[in-house]
């Protein structure tokens, strides 16, 4: 009886060490405060990053911005046996496109990819933004030192290059610097339409947009919580005919809460939860702020997965303003009002999502569900080249986050003794190696 006691002990611990890498710890501890902060510093310097600014001068706007950080992609391909691609990706946006485009602009995006050993094509990405602005959206002369919106995204995806070239992955990592944000997110835009001409499988997009502040407009000071925006349902899909059966199945089989951008969200919720429990992750039901729009949408436009992540309280004095003192008041994206240790924290979340998404066999294409009028669900899903086993999820209907689950081995169906169709949400993910996880896939067919 003792004895079976030990042997179970065993095998669960074996079972949990399998769940965790040791080598994300690392990349946690990897992340340097220090660089973001000079980074972030040289950002700030270059006056504006206005994106109609001057792209002449090598110490101010955005032509020196884009240069800069295009370099720092060079320098640490250098120190990683040129183990990144580096180059600009860009697009002519002509003058009167909307009211902010008050001249032709070249629209340059900083592209820097991490090649996969396994997966070449398919594309893990972390972005943030180049541009900044004042209060005028089309100013683009006036001091926008953008600290915060967006100094702290970009200088979060150079980190996070930093970190990660120091490590092979079998899916690619793309670290990337768009442009055109605040003028109606062009360089988003761009790279989308870039990633479909060329085909890109891409894993989702990790928009980073404001990472660096702690004290918000609603007194909070909070230098643990942040937000993850994602759109419950992917709104790329053209074909009438198609939305009609997609509206039809959300209808009667539920997944009006289970797009792809969702999932991705849960994921970075269930790495952070695992890594980083100090760590308050807060996934948030909206594309974006209310109203207010950011990166990631022109992906999810055209379909891919991707979500944006935040901080959790803003303080609006501190963006989109001309430099200046009112009522005591001190107006502006400066860098005094951002919070390094906090943005440390943000970066890593971006780097050991990407380490355990990058590592990760691909999601299973097709998973069906089944178990009407019958005591147990059932799931069944397609075998994925490189899984060492699957994983099934399921949770209460109105919880947010994937809160059960069962590893099953390598096999391609499976029958939950005892849990009933009507009263949950089910999902299937794949396993690869280091037990790192595939997104979970909402089922979407229905089998007998
Ligand atoms: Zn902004």
């Amino acid at each position: 009886m003792k004895l079976i006691f030990i042997a179970i002990t065993l095998a669960s611990t074996v079972l949990l060490e399998a769940q965790t890498d040791p080598k994300i710890y690392d990349i946690i501890d990897a992340v340097s405060e220090e660089r973001l902060r000079l980074d972030v510093k040289t950002l700030a310097d270059f006056g504006t990053r206005h994106t109609l600014s001057d792209t002449v001068s090598d110490t101010r706007g955005i032509g020196a911005a884009r240069r800069w950080i295009k370099s720092q992609f060079d320098n640490i391909s250098k120190d990683c046996n040129n183990c990144l691609e580096v180059f600009y990706q860009k697009d002519l946006v002509e003058k009167g496109r909307n009211q902010r485009i008050v001249k032709d602009v070249m629209v340059v995006n900083v592209v820097a990819i991490q090649r996969g050993t396994k997966y070449p094509n398919r594309y893990i990405i972390m972005s943030g933004d180049i541009d900044s602005r004042v209060s005028d959206p089309t100013d683009y002369t006036s001091d926008s030192p953008g600290a915060n919106d967006n100094a702290t995204g970009m200088a979060g995806a150079i980190e996070a290059a930093h970190v990660l070239s120091k490590y092979k992955f079998e899916n690619s990592i793309v670290y990337l610097g768009l442009s055109g944000e605040e003028q109606g997110l062009f360089g988003g835009q761009g790279m989308a339409k870039y990633a479909q001409d060329n085909d890109w499988d891409i894993i989702g997009v990790l928009n980073n947009d404001m990472i660096g502040n702690i004290a918000g407009v609603d007194g909070v000071i909070d230098n643990r919580t942040f937000r993850i925006f994602s759109e419950p349902i992917t709104t790329g899909e053209k074909d009438a005919d198609k939305l009609k059966r997609q509206a039809r199945a959300r209808r009667f089989y539920g997944g009006e809460v289970d797009g792809i951008s969702r999932q991705l969200a849960r994921y970075v919720y269930k790495t952070t939860k695992t890594y980083m429990p100090e760590m308050n992750p807060m996934i948030v039901y909206r594309l974006d702020r209310f109203g207010r729009g950011g990166h990631h949408r022109p992906f999810n436009d055209v379909g891919f997965a991707g979500i944006r992540i935040m901080e959790a309280h803003e303080n609006y004095t501190q963006q989109h303003q001309d430099l200046r003192t009112e009522n005591g008041i001190n107006y502006g994206d400066t860098f005094e009002h951002v919070n390094f240790p906090y943005c440390k924290k943000l970066t890593a979340v971006n780097a050991i999502t990407i380490a355990s998404l990058a590592s990760a066999p691909p999601s299973p294409k097709d998973v069906g569900i089944g178990g009407i009028v019958e005591a147990s669900a059932k799931l069944q899903w397609d075998k994925v080249e490189g899984a060492k086993g699957y994983k099934v999820y399921w949770r209460d209907t109105t919880s947010p986050t994937w809160d059960n689950s069962r590893y099953v081995g390598n096999i391609t169906e499976f029958t939950l003794d005892g849990i009933v169709i009507d009263n949950f949400l089910f999902g299937v993910a794949a396993i690869g190696n280091d037990g790192h996880e595939s997104i979970v896939v909402f089922p979407n067919k229905i089998i007998r």
